[in-house]
């Protein structure tokens, strides 16, 4: 989960950080501990989400595009079991989860990549969601 393995250009453009996630409400698995690395559905490889809100893998130049995280499915192991994705359908789950990812990447970067990180993904999620 290293962020410089994520080719720059495209959508990959300014502080990413893995994609460290919650499960959305509906999981079967019915617990808000599971915090757990995202893969992307298509490539198997992991999810990284940039400060714009996109979700984004090292494959994003070639294969695979990036997209906006609240388009994004998710499966945990025990939702795999059903073969289940869900999705996060409000803004304040979105959020929520995306508290996870911050505190994930609080060992990863330094302080101002954070802040950085952090003022521009809550303004992106909020210009960008759509209800
Ligand atoms: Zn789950
Ligand atoms: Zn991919």
């Amino acid at each position: 989960m290293l962020v410089y393995s994520v080719p720059k250009g495209g959508l990959n453009k300014g502080v990413i950080i893995p994609l460290i996630f919650q499960c959305p409400q509906e999981c079967v698995c019915k617990s808000s501990k599971p915090t757990q690395a995202w893969y992307h559905k298509k490539c198997g490889d992991p999810s990284f989400i940039t400060e714009n809100g996109d979700i984004l893998c090292k494959n994003h130049l070639k294969d695979c595009s990036g997209y906006f995280i609240q388009d994004a499915f998710f499966q945990c192991n025990k939702a795999r079991q059903s073969n289940t994705w869900y999705q996060h359908k409000s803004r304040s789950q979105l959020l929520m989860a995306l508290s996870f990812a911050l505190n994930a990447a609080e060992h990863n970067l330094d302080q101002n990549a954070l802040n950085q990180f952090t003022k521009n993904i809550l303004d992106s999620v909020q210009k960008r969601f759509h209800n």
